[in-house]
């Protein structure tokens, strides 16, 4: 298997893209009074990597936890591979499974091993056979290049370390879109390449991918889109280049000169 931090390759534009896989149409959040994400429409297809930036609070995690229903929306719709989400039942299970999260904070089973974080979501969510999760797990493992660690707790693991067994978990299941939100916001600075290597090539083999984060260097090497949200809606998108040299709007002109 391709190892995932070789740098070169083609540039995330001319990676074709397939047909609309993950598909938000007018989607509503409120949480009481607060009204966070206020009619999203936001499509992704096949093969697409979209970066989504925006100020602390404009919705960027609430937005990801509605693909997998982590939590329920109010109003419009979210398909996934041409299924509605509905809001519960074993549906909700199946196209769930087809929803790779990897969190800020790392979130692997503290009492297993790397290796039994990997293989549990395949053999007791999906059936597969011991000895053939673990042949996969290894895989993975050494596709995030973790494999030398497999029968360690994580926290004997460094933070960069664990993230990258948790971006193996999620691959485990199959999923037919990753998402990620600030995976590399929890890490000292020295372990955020790391991940976001591995990110770069999970890319570049055409996973599809949404990704939250503030990393510039990112969304250049590996985004085809970048989409600014602010107050619960998106304000503007465009290629990377476009958008980090050309922000239309006041906001997102505003938010760069803060962060860059
Ligand atoms: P971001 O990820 O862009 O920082 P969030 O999606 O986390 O934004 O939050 C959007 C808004 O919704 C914020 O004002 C936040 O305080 C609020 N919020 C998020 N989750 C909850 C919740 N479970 N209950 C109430 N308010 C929430
Ligand atoms: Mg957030």
């Amino acid at each position: 298997m391709a190892d995932l931090a070789v740098q070169d390759g083609p540039a995330p534009t001319e990676r074709p893209v397939g047909d609309p896989l993950v598909v938000l149409s007018g989607v509503d959040k409120h949480f009481g009074a607060l009204h966070v994400l206020q009619g999203v429409d936001l499509t992704v297809r096949r093969g697409e990597v979209v970066v989504i930036i925006g100020p602390s609070g404009s919705g960027k995690s609430t937005l990801c936890r509605t693909i997998n229903r982590l939590e329920t929306i109010d109003a419009g719709t979210i398909t996934i591979d041409g299924k509605e989400l509905p809001s519960e039942g074993r549906d909700l299970a199946r196209l769930r499974a087809d929803v790779g999260m990897v969190f800020q904070s790392f979130n692997l089973f503290a009492h297993r091993t790397v290796l039994e974080n990997v293989t549990l979501g395949p053999t007791r969510a999906k059936g597969v056979k011991k000895a053939a999760a673990r042949e996969r797990a290894m895989e993975l493992l050494r596709r995030v290049g973790v494999a030398d660690q497999a029968h360690k707790l994580p926290a004997q693991l460094s933070g960069g370390q664990q993230q990258r067994v948790a971006i193996a978990r999620a691959l485990a299941m199959d999923p037919k879109v990753m998402l990620f939100d600030e995976p590399t916001s929890a890490l000292d600075p020295e372990m955020i390449n790391e991940v976001l290597d591995v990110m770069v090539g999970l890319a570049r083999d055409g996973m599809t991918m949404l990704v939250v984060t503030h990393e510039m260097g990112f969304a250049r090497r590996a985004a085809h889109r970048v989409v600014f949200m602010d107050g619960g809606q998106i304000v503007e998108q465009a290629d990377p280049e476009t958008f980090f040299t050309a922000p239309t709007s006041a906001r997102a002109r505003d938010f760069l000169s803060k962060i860059l």
